[in-house]
Order: structure tokens, then sequence, then C-alpha cells
């Protein structure tokens, strides 16, 4: 079997120096994390690829993600080592988008004059609120300040793109004023802001709190009213909902991001880290130590895989494309199921036609996103005519 080419690359570093209240990431809490373990780790996994031979980087690399974990941890050197484990040229090109995460307490000027040296030229920063009471809840190790200094850092250094992460549908117990945080995120004028709504994973503190009532999430009407003002209020200043969770400033789109609603392939290197090498997806071990110890060893450190092929990848497809602004085009007839499906949707406010044909889920829709595919997978296999699935391509520029 020839090698898959892969042009889109997320490297994990998995270290946090506490773990948040809510967090289920692959996360190695350490308190004084170096990037040699880590370059070394990355190193030996790019060793054992090669000997697997089930995939090639691209002579040039169109994306590359290093996300966390916390990677401004691993200090002003950090992204200087991974430019030289993907290998020289790959990423020394301008049409390269490379992003890195930073949290705001270790992300000072040192940390992002090394990063833009090295070519990053995106920061992703993990911000969540700027209410003292809510970062203290979540077990955020930042003040409410802290990300406006991190926004001001990185224009200082020269960063023209930085998205900023905050969290919606917080307990009722936990005053917040989403409102407030709102405009506080506007205020700053970054040009992508991604928006995730806390949801309780077993295992995470937060998901025993619950399990044990001692917690109670948000219930629908507050998590759905954030998400739907948080929509409105950043479309009329602008931005872009291009994704469930994502707006953009025009040409501010991540296109790491895009490579994985398109369905192309993507190389994930780290612990936890997926891949996509079609028809097979992957996934590492979690476990940082388990991760490092088995690809010393020159072996993968695969945990599981499995083909995403038939009725799980149109499902998979389906679920991809409605979860963007660039839709599907549905190519089931008049007065089939599917189509009666889409036009009910359109009626209640959930999806839209646009002018060349495509089905776009709303941000009232989106709310329903996996509920909708559902429904929409089980009326086209009833069809006798299949979909034509046709999602975004990876590397799109929307300028
Ligand atoms: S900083 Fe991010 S990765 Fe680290 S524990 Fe908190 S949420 Fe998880």
């Amino acid at each position: 079997m020839n090698p898959v080419e892969v042009a889109a690359v997320y490297l994990h570093a998995p270290f946090c120096l506490r773990r948040c209240f809510y967090c289920d990431f692959a996360v190695d809490v350490h308190r004084s994390p170096e990037p040699e373990p880590w370059w070394a780790a990355l190193e030996a996994e790019c060793g054992a690829l090669a000997s697997e031979g089930r995939v090639r980087l691209a002579p040039r690399l169109d994306t590359v993600y290093v996300g966390g974990g916390t990677p401004s941890l691993l200090g002003p050197e950090a992204m200087a080592g991974v430019a030289r484990i993907l290998g020289p040229g790959r990423l020394d090109h301008d049409g390269v988008e490379w992003t890195a995460e930073a949290n705001p307490e270790s992300f000072d000027g040192g940390v992002a004059a090394g990063w833009r040296r090295a070519g990053v030229n995106r920061i992703s920063l993990g911000t969540q609120s700027f209410q003292e009471n809510v970062l203290r809840w979540m077990g955020r190790l930042h003040g409410a300040e802290g990300a406006e200094q991190a926004v001001a850092t990185a224009r200082r250094e020269g960063f023209a793109s930085t998205s900023v992460d905050l969290i919606f549908g917080l307990p009722s117990t936990v005053p917040r004023d989403w409102g407030a945080d709102l405009d506080r995120v506007l205020a700053l004028d970054v040009p992508h802001l991604s928006l995730y709504g806390l949801t309780a994973e077993s295992g995470t503190p937060l998901g025993r709190a619950v399990a044990e009532g001692r917690t109670v999430l948000a219930d629908e009407t507050r998590y759905e009213d954030e998400y739907l003002e948080a929509s409105e209020r950043l479309r009329a200043e602008g931005y872009e909902h291009y994704e469930v969770s994502n707006f953009a400033r025009p040409g501010h789109r991540s296109r790491h991001n895009a490579v994985y609603w398109s369905g192309a392939p993507y190389l994930g290197l780290g612990n936890g880290a997926h891949s996509f090498l079609p028809p097979e997806r992957r996934w590492n071990v979690r476990d940082w130590s388990v991760y490092a110890r088995t690809v010393a060893g020159g072996a993968l450190a695969v945990e599981a895989r499995e083909e995403v092929e038939g009725s799980a990848r149109r499902l998979e497809e389906l679920w991809l494309g409605l979860r963007t602004d660039g839709g599907i085009r549905l190519a089931a007839p008049e007065g089939s199921g599917a189509r009666a499906l889409a036009e009910a949707w359109v009626g209640a406010g959930r999806a839209r036609w646009t002018p060349d044909g495509r089905l776009v889920l709303t941000p009232a829709g989106w709310l329903l996103l996996d509920r909708l595919v559902v429904d929409l997978a089980g009326r086209l296999d009833d069809d006798p005519r299949p979909p034509s699935v046709d999602p975004p391509r990876p590397g799109r520029r929307s300028s």
C-alpha cells in the first residue's frame, strides 16, 4: 500500500501545572516540564512512523497545530525544536499556517519572541472567562486580566492572527455575566474566537461532582440562550460564524481545523493524538509516560485503529459537512423523506438553502447537530438514491 501523504500535522504537548476542574484532555501534570524529553518522544514517534511506511509528510506542510496541555510551559525554544523534528523546508514557506496554543500565565514576551522566530504565525489562547470567580471555579491559573495581557504580548511580537477561547453554559450555581464576557472579548478585537459549551466528562472532577449531585450543569435554556446570544452579537460585529464553535473575521478562519472537517488526511503526534490516514483512523495512548516509553523503544504507541467506511463514513461526512457553513449538497429527489426533513428544518429556522443549493444549518440548528444528522441519515437510508455529500475542501482560504 502506498503511504498516505499528509500536509496537516497536530503535535500534542501534554504538560499542565495542574488539571482544570472540567478537563478531559490527555494531560500530564508537571511542575516544570522541559522541552527535551518532549522533542525526543516526538522524534522517536516520527522514526517509528517512517519504519511503518504508512504515512509520508508532504515536502511543504500546509498547517501545523501544536496543542495541549499547555505548550507555552515548554518555553521560547519549544517551537524551534518542532521545526527541526518536522524537517527542513516543511515549515519555512509563506503558505504555512502554524498555530501554537498558549495559556496567559505562561505566555510572556520571551516565549512569544522565540515562537515567532521559529515561524509560528498564529496563537490560540486558552482564556475561558474574564471573571475571577469563574476562573477560580474552573481551576485556571490566570486572572481576569490574563487574556488582555497575552493578546497585547502577541501583538507586540508581530502575531497578526490570534484566537481566544471562551467556555459557556456553566452551572447556574456559578455566577457568571456572559454578556460582560462577550463585551470583554469583543473589546480585544482578535480575528478568531472559539466558544465551547461546558460538558461533564466522566473521570474529571466536574464529572464526579455532577454524578454525585454536588453540581448541576446548566439547563438547556441557559446553554441555548448563551450560545445564540454569542452568535448574534459576534455576527453583528463582523465575525463569520463558520462552524459550530468557531467565529472568524474574514480571512482568519482556521485552516487546520478545516482539514478535520473536510475528511482530508492528517497526522497526530504525541500522547492521545488522533490521525486520519484514509480509510484508517487511529489514536495514540493517552498516558504520557506510557507513550514516551513505547516510542523510545522504537514502537508506535497506537492504542486503537478503526476503518471508517460504508455507512459509518457516510454518517461522518454528513456530520462534518453540516457542522460548517459549507453545509452539504443534498441530492435527494423532490418528494423524498430526506428532502422533506430538510424543508422542515428550513421552516423551523434550523437550516437554510444557499443560492447554489447547499443545505447549511443555522446556529439554532447547530445546537441540535447530532440529532439532526442521525435523523437525516435515517431518511437517506430510506431513499433509493444516495446523497452527494460534498464537504468543503482542506486548506481553503476564505479571503
Ligand atoms: S490548561 Fe487546558 S489542557 Fe491544561 S488542564 Fe486546563 S483545560 Fe486541561
